[in-house]
């Protein structure tokens, strides 16, 4: 490996969704799409995705423009690319939390490294598998309309639906409904992002034991702070339990570990700042009996193929989990030629060097504040 950064380039886009994403925290008609490129003066791009979320890792698309721009490129340009060993500390060093900005100067740089030997990014992380399992979320809403589209979502393949609960609506019957018009065979997971009380999840899930429903987990049942009252679900219900915004980084994982307040845990390249820290995490777990899936925030096709390679090089038994990687399904239009594609709940990674990137979709309307330098 050979060559400096020698620059980053910061990209705003607005991305339409197929449809609104709703959860117990946040409805999006449209998302914030906020990709790194990383050049190295020969030729050479490298691309990463800041996932912005003010409820999760706290950054906006000004924010981090801002970071990158700044701390973030001074760690980075002009740094040889075969001195990646200390990378993503490095960047943690030079910006405190700001976790999607450094992701997405991570995974450029590392895509950046990885076109330069003409391997994919997935082979640089061992991966040995082109494709990854991904479920298929359904946002929180009425019953009528989350059997209707869990229906058709098994028309088009899905073996895992993923359904955000905890926004008011009857959660406990339209979960029955919804298994009753999908069959026994397919995957029923819930996401309640944090919305209940220790005794609300534990009757609710206990309800649906009760009744049979067979949920392959229950996400984040309380606060994120709450360790103790995940610990406490955890123990009363027979669901195994996963933690979302409870972890982002190994510190986090170890503190679970610790109070063996979850028996999975969802890693996220945005919370935890890069795919460095993620395989320190996923590898944390692994030792500890802790499940592993690979999720991602509502973010495009970018920031989620670098969570599949990542995903891709996990251990055997956790690769072939379902993971949690359907955001590049939810855009109306691709930000970028190349990359990963789907094939129902399929996702291929490309074969070409990198991530695959070939460019940004130029012709899309949806540029808010162009760097005018691509
Ligand atoms: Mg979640």
């Amino acid at each position: 490996m050979t060559g400096t950064v020698s620059a980053l380039r910061v990209h705003d886009l607005e991305v339409d969704l197929v449809r609104p994403f709703v959860t117990a925290i946040r409805r999006a008609a449209s998302i914030s799409v906020v990709l790194v490129e990383a050049l190295d003066g020969a030729g050479h791009h490298g691309w990463g995705e800041a996932a912005t979320s003010w409820q999760v890792t706290g950054e906006s698309p000004a924010s981090v423009r801002a970071a990158v721009e700044g701390p973030l490129s001074e760690v980075v340009v002009g740094r040889r690319i075969d001195a990646l060993t200390t990378l993503g500390s490095d960047l943690a060093i030079a910006a405190f939390q700001n976790s999607a900005a450094r992701s997405a100067v991570e995974c450029a740089i590392q895509d950046l490294a990885a076109a330069q030997c003409a391997l994919t990014l997935a082979a640089t992380l061992g991966a040995h598998r082109q494709s990854v399992r991904t479920d298929i979320t359904l946002s929180a809403t009425n019953t009528d309309d989350l059997v209707a589209v869990a229906v058709r979502h098994v028309a088009d393949g899905f073996t895992m639906l993923k359904v955000k609960v905890g926004a008011g609506h009857d959660d406990r019957q339209a979960l029955l409904a919804v298994r009753e018009a999908i069959g026994p065979s397919i995957g029923l997971r819930v996401d309640a992002n944090q919305a209940w009380d220790v005794d609300e999840a534990v009757r609710i899930t206990r309800f649906w034991e009760s009744a049979g429903l067979d949920l392959d987990l229950l996400e984040q049942p309380v606060r994120a702070r709450d360790l103790d009252g995940l610990a406490e679900v955890t123990a009363r219900v027979a669901t195994p339990v996963l933690a979302d915004e409870s972890v982002r980084t190994s510190d986090d994982l170890r503190e679970l570990i610790s109070r063996r307040a979850a028996t999975m845990v969802n890693i996220k390249l945005a919370k935890s700042g890069g795919l460095g820290e993620a395989r320190r995490m996923a590898a944390l777990a692994a030792q500890n009996g802790i499940g592993v899936v690979i999720g991602c925030m509502m973010e495009s096709s970018v920031g989620v193929g670098a969570a599949a390679a990542l995903a891709a090089s996990l251990c055997e038994t956790d690769a072939a989990r379902t993971h949690d990687l359907d955001a590049g399904l939810w855009q109306a239009n691709p930000v970028v030629h190349g990359g990963i594609s789907y094939k129902g709940p399929d996702l291929y990674l490309s074969d070409d060097p990198g991530l695959g990137i070939h460019g940004l979709v130029t012709n899309s309307r949806s540029i808010v504040d162009g760097t005018a330098q691509w």
